[in-house]
């Protein structure tokens, strides 16, 4: 039976209930892509009535999201900072506390030729924002996952970027030159966080989310190796765990670094920490 743009929003809130708190709005959601309407659209004509194979579209996309696959998988796409980004489940989905890390990045005093180092870049959201925003600076920005590469590289191209250099490799792994900026948002949860077993989380790489030493073992492994490929005077910027930032700041310290900050994402928690690598 054939059921209009209300009847389908009953459906799928019905049927979303039990999983999602806010399961009016995911249906909206899932009714807009599936007819490819935007929300308003939705709400001006209820008494629309569904093609069959919009219908059987809609029902398919709501019993993905009803077991719990995160909309932007479904949808391909998530817009993160100005920029709308082609999306697989081989890359994390960006989030906004990571655009913390471009607004700082963007509030430094940089040289108009500056060279910047993305580390573990996934979809491509930090170095693609970067380049888009500063068509002089120079991206390199480097994954181990030879997928990941392939969207970043593809998220690259809708944006007609050239200014991007992308590398296979494990965090600084085939890195030979120096930068005015390394910055990398890599995995920090704990492999025992029960974080990981709510949510959108169990859909994303768990190479993405999740390292040794408790959520450490990668930060360490990028701070303490920072020295090697930056410039004198040059920045690191790395995204971490809330409750991280007392040894992310030890581990800066520990480097070399100064003028070590951590700033707070939207909701106020601990999000970012950056620090200068001094000319003596
Ligand atoms: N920020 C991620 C999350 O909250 C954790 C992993 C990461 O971004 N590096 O799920």
């Amino acid at each position: 039976m054939l059921k209009t743009v209300s009847e389908a929003l009953i459906l799928a809130e019905s049927e979303l209930k039990d999983a999602f708190p806010e399961a009016k709005r995911e249906g909206l959601y899932i009714l807009g892509y599936a007819l490819g309407w935007p929300i308003t659209k939705l709400i001006a004509y209820p008494d629309y009535t569904l093609t069959e194979a919009e219908y059987s579209f809609f029902t398919s996309v709501l019993q993905r999201r009803k077991v719990g696959e995160p909309f932007a998988y479904i949808k391909k796409s998530k817009s993160f900072w100005d920029l709308e980004l082609e999306l697989d489940a081989s890359v994390l989905i960006p989030r906004p506390e990571t655009e913390l890390l471009i607004e700082t990045i963007l509030s430094i005093d940089l040289s108009e030729n500056a060279k910047l180092l993305d580390l573990g870049t996934g979809s491509g959201a930090i170095a693609i924002s970067l380049a888009a925003h500063q068509p002089d600076w120079t991206i390199s920005a480097t994954d181990m996952s030879e997928r990941a590469l392939g969207v970043a590289k593809k998220n690259a191209d809708n944006y007609q970027l050239q200014n991007i250099h992308f590398q296979l490799g494990n965090w600084y792994e085939g890195i030979v030159d120096k930068f005015d900026v390394i910055v990398s948002n890599p995995p920090y949860i704990s492999p025992d966080s029960e974080y990981l077993k709510l949510g959108d989380v169990r859909f994303e790489p768990i190479t993405a989310l999740v390292s040794a030493k408790n959520g450490l073992a990668d930060l360490e492994h990028i701070i303490l190796n920072a020295p090697k490929h930056i410039k004198l005077d040059g920045y690191l910027l790395v995204e971490h765990g809330y409750d991280q930032s007392e040894r992310v700041k030890e581990l800066f310290s520990q480097a070399g670094f100064t003028d070590i900050q951590t700033l707070q994402d939207i909701q106020g928690l601990d999000r970012v920490t950056f620090g200068r690598y001094p000319s003596l």
